[in-house]
Order: C-alpha cells, then sequence, then structure tokens
C-alpha cells in the first residue's frame, strides 16, 4: 500500500496565511520536500514541526523526482512545498506530481494562499474566466508567440512578473492593448499591499521606476473589449477618435482591434478612421 503525496500550500506574506490543516499535514507525513530548505525551517519553526526536510529545488526536480516516488511506494506519506504560495504554480512540483500519479499514488491538495488567486479576486476584473499565464519568456520569439497568443483571450490575463521587468513589460503590453484595463497586485497579504488600477497605457506612464516588491499583473481579456465595443455608431466613431489620438497602434492594427471586438466590418472601420483622419487634418 502505497503512501500518499500531499501539495501543502504556505503563505504568501502573511504567516497568519498558514491553513490548520496545512500544519496538521505538515506535522503528520514522514518527510517535507522543500524548494528551499533554510525558508522551509524558518516556516516550521514558527509552527512548532519538527518533521524531517529534504530540498528539491527547481534545477533538481527531474532527478529528486525519482527517489521521492519510490519513497512514496514504500508507504511514506510526504509533503511538497514551495518558497511560497500553492506547489507547481510556478513552482516546483509538476513533474513529482505526474511521476506520481503514473505510480498510482495518491496526490492530495491542501490548498491556501495563490498569489494569482488572491490579486483576481481583488483585482475587480471579470472572474468568470481567467487566463494564468505565469511567468512571460524573458524575451524573443517565445515571448512574441505567447503574446500573440494572449490577443484573443476573451477572460482575464494573470501574469506573474518580478519587479525588475514590470516596466519593460507593461510598456510593451500597453503597445499591444494600450485602453485594456490592467491591474499591478504588489506584496499581497503584506504590509505594503497595494493595487494600481487603470488602462495599460495609464499604468505604463505610472510604472516608470523598478517598483518594490512582488507583482501579479492582470489584464482584462477580449471580451471586455467587446462589451466596451457594442455600441452605436455614434460610440463607435469616438472609440476609433479616441484610439487614433493615443497614435499608439498602426491604422492596420487599430482597425484589426476595433473590427474584432465590435464585430463591424474592417472595411467600415478603414473608412471611418480614414474620414476622422482628414478631418483632423484639415483643421
Ligand atoms: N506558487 C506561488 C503561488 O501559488 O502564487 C507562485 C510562485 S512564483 C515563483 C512567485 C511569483 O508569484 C512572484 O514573482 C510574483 O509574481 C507572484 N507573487 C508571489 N507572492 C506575491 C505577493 N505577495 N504579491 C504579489 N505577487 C506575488
Amino acid at each position: 500500500m502505497g503512501g500518499t503525496l500531499f501539495l501543502v500550500a504556505t503563505p504568501i506574506g502573511h504567516l497568519e496565511d498558514m491553513t490548520f490543516r496545512a500544519v496538521e499535514t505538515l506535522k503528520c507525513v514522514s518527510t517535507i520536500v522543500a524548494e528551499d530548505t533554510r525558508r522551509a525551517r524558518i516556516l516550521c519553526e514558527r509552527f512548532k514541526i519538527s518533521t524531517k526536510i529534504v530540498s528539491m529545488p527547481a534545477f533538481a526536480e527531474a532527478v529528486r523526482a525519482d527517489g521521492i516516488v519510490m519513497r512514496l511506494k514504500a508507504g511514506e506519506d510526504i509533503a511538497l512545498i514551495s518558497d511560497a504560495g500553492m506547489p507547481g504554480i510556478s513552482d516546483p512540483g509538476t513533474q513529482l506530481v505526474q511521476k506520481a500519479i503514473q505510480a498510482e499514488i495518491g496526490v492530495v491538495p491542501i490548498p491556501g494562499a495563490c498569489a494569482a488567486i488572491a490579486a483576481l479576486s481583488a483585482s475587480g476584473l471579470s472572474t468568470t474566466r481567467f487566463h494564468f499565464v505565469g511567468f512571460l519568456p524573458r524575451k524573443g520569439k517565445s515571448r512574441r508567440i505567447i503574446l500573440e497568443s494572449l490577443e484573443h483571450i476573451d477572460g482575464t490575463i494573470v501574469i506573474y512578473e518580478s519587479p525588475e521587468r514590470l516596466c519593460s513589460t507593461i510598456q510593451e503590453l500597453a503597445m499591444r492593448w494600450g485602453t485594456r484595463q490592467g491591474v499591478v497586485a504588489r506584496e499581497l497579504t503584506k504590509v505594503h499591499e497595494t493595487f494600481v488600477r487603470g488602462t495599460l497605457l495609464s499604468l505604463s506612464e505610472m510604472f516608470r521606476d523598478k517598483p518594490k516588491g512582488e507583482i501579479t499583473l492582470l489584464i482584462e481579456g477580449r471580451a471586455a473589449d467587446a462589451k466596451e465595443m457594442s455600441i452605436s455608431d455614434e460610440e463607435l466613431e469616438i472609440e476609433i477618435e479616441r484610439r487614433l489620438s493615443m497614435d499608439v497602434l498602426s491604422l492596420k492594427d487599430l482597425v484589426r482591434d476595433i473590427a474584432e471586438a465590435s464585430g463591424r466590418k474592417k472595411s467600415d472601420i478603414y473608412a471611418q478612421a480614414l474620414k476622422i483622419k482628414a478631418r483632423k487634418n484639415s483643421v
């Protein structure tokens, strides 16, 4: 009879977000597998947990997972924790879970804090559907491909971003979807927790210097554009004029975006945009 692999969420800032069940589970298992043993020890001391801790950093998961599965198969109950939040969510865990499932080991989540869900719930953006991106590739073709694929997502987009890259990422996203609403959720559950809300263009103005702390970035999806754009002819004209005046997108991209969002014909929007441009030039 095999043991059980418990995936235990730990706080993302506020220590009191540790659940009773998480503490009990970490006390009862034979071993805690941790992304970082030093952080795990601090947590365990705080909650008077004396269970043995072994390390499984992200880079060693592929190698260590087999040994952990063997111990599970031999009947040990083992808990996996990451540095913060839910293991496996932009953290080590997925390979171990997959190998445990293949070995017919029971895998039990002990849910708790997760930055993506905490940020989404208080963002004010739609929670009906959401798309979790985690960390974007830093640069190159893979980043471009992912960003292009996000274009048509109609739920809220949730991105983990480092403070070092936040400003440049917001600038880049504002170039694509400047009028969409965005939310920068910073230092969730901590003393300096803040939510900054606005269009991506306004956020790109606000975030010119590297912010402090941990950041989750949320962006409204395409359907929100569509909702905003289910509009009369007059409103359509105002929207075209507004986007033209921002001078962020090429005319072709602007026409495509508005056509997709409003369901109107590209040719009609193009003609109207040209009329507005001509009118402006003649003033
Ligand atoms: N497993 C974690 C979870 O369940 O949320 C995520 C781990 S991932 C390595 C760390 C990233 O999550 C950070 O770079 C940041 O983008 C986001 N994050 C973690 N804690 C946060 C917090 N307190 N406030 C805002 N974002 C946070």
